[in-house]
């Protein structure tokens, strides 16, 4: 892709500080970070999303999140981190090269994703979990 931002650090092409790669995924300083050691795991092959990426890089993408989670945990001597990704605009997504986020927490650092949440009523529950169900097997 080459009006991929992700697909030009990867290669080389913009600058960017890793932290670990293989051959398989690079992981980065996000320019804007939560917290300063904010990460970024990417795949090295383009995926706009994580519905796109094949099960072959799962093990590597999983793996990068343990090896730099544990690192910033020791080198910033972080509380607590989240692991997460956007995906689709609604969801918040920017760069549309999948990627997982690795954000430091400390207590009381004042950072809150603002939830309204729900209760199923009587029978609701169910009929989601059947809906679900009802499409694990296409996939
Ligand atoms: P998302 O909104 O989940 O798609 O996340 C995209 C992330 O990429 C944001 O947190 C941006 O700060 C980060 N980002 C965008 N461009 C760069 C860049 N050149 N180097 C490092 N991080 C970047
Ligand atoms: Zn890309």
């Amino acid at each position: 892709m080459s009006d991929c931002v992700f697909c030009k650090i990867v290669s080389g092409q913009i600058p960017s500080e890793v932290l670990f790669e293989n051959e398989q995924v690079v992981t980065i300083l996000d320019i804007n970070p939560i917290h300063y050691g904010h990460a970024l795991v990417i795949p090295r092959k383009h995926f706009r999303d994580f519905l796109e990426v094949t099960p072959d890089f799962f093990p590597s993408i999983l793996d990068a999140a343990r090896v730099v989670s544990s690192a910033l945990v020791e080198g910033l001597h972080l509380e607590g981190f989240n692991l997460f990704s956007n995906n689709g605009v609604a969801a918040g997504q920017s760069v549309f090269h999948f990627h997982l986020h690795i954000t430091p927490r400390y207590e009381n650092d004042n950072i809150r994703f603002v939830l309204n949440l729900k209760k199923y009523e009587t029978g609701k529950m169910k009929q989601y979990a059947d809906l679900i169900r009802g499409c694990i097997a296409n996939y």
